[in-house]
């Protein structure tokens, strides 16, 4: 195992995820998914985890993140790379992450209220993508925000069931695809509320 998945793993474990919900606190220590309202859910710890460990972060990765949601992913991505882009489109709980995790006092989390099929054109591209809403399949302009040699952690199916799947580009472009396990996520959405 490398010295950096080790210190994921160890800071994990040291996360308390009742931080980053409002309600059902008391579950928060349980390996399962939780609710976040409007909806949404928080995915158990151990897959958010073996996500983060997938995408296989570098202290200089720039990162987006589709579905902000309760932050605890960002905050995850955040500690191990050099920044953080993050897009949700539901306004209560991009603005409650947002407040909590300026709290808990990170400095290179970026936020945005918006569609995240569209990725964040202006801060592309990027090294890594974590996409934590399940896709029909590849948004294509996310495709494009990512750098040649980058990395994409996506859920890819239907709304009952998807393939958690790993998509890598390589130094002259071409794509490849890795499945990596069965997943259910809640739906990545067009447009904005
Ligand atoms: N990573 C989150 C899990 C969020 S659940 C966490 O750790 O809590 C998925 C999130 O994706 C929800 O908050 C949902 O509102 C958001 N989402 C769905 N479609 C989206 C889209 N098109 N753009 C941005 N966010 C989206």
């Amino acid at each position: 195992m490398h010295d950096q998945e080790k210190d994921i793993i160890r800071y994990f474990e040291q996360m308390d995820r009742s931080y980053f919900i409002d309600e059902n606190k008391e579950l928060a220590s349980l390996d399962q998914a939780l609710s976040i309202g409007y909806g949404q859910t928080i995915s158990q710890p151990t897959l958010v985890l073996k996500m983060t460990l997938e995408l296989d972060l570098f202290p200089e990765s720039r990162v987006l993140e589709v579905g902000t949601g309760s932050g605890f992913q960002t905050a995850l991505l955040a500690a191990f790379s050099e920044s953080v882009y993050t897009v949700e489109r539901i306004g209560a709980l991009h603005e409650r992450a947002k407040e909590r995790l300026k709290e808990a006092e990170f400095t290179n989390i970026h936020f945005k209220h918006g569609d995240g099929n569209l990725g964040w054109k202006e801060n592309a591209p990027f090294d890594r993508i974590m996409v934590t809403a399940a896709a029909p399949d590849i948004p294509e302009q996310l495709l494009g925000q990512l750098k040649n040699g980058g990395k994409m952690i996506i859920p890819i199916g239907n709304p009952h069931s998807q393939d958690l799947t790993l998509i890598e580009k390589g130094e002259t472009g071409e794509i490849t695809s890795t499945f990596i396990m069965p997943v259910v996520f809640v739906g990545l959405v067009g447009g904005e509320d």
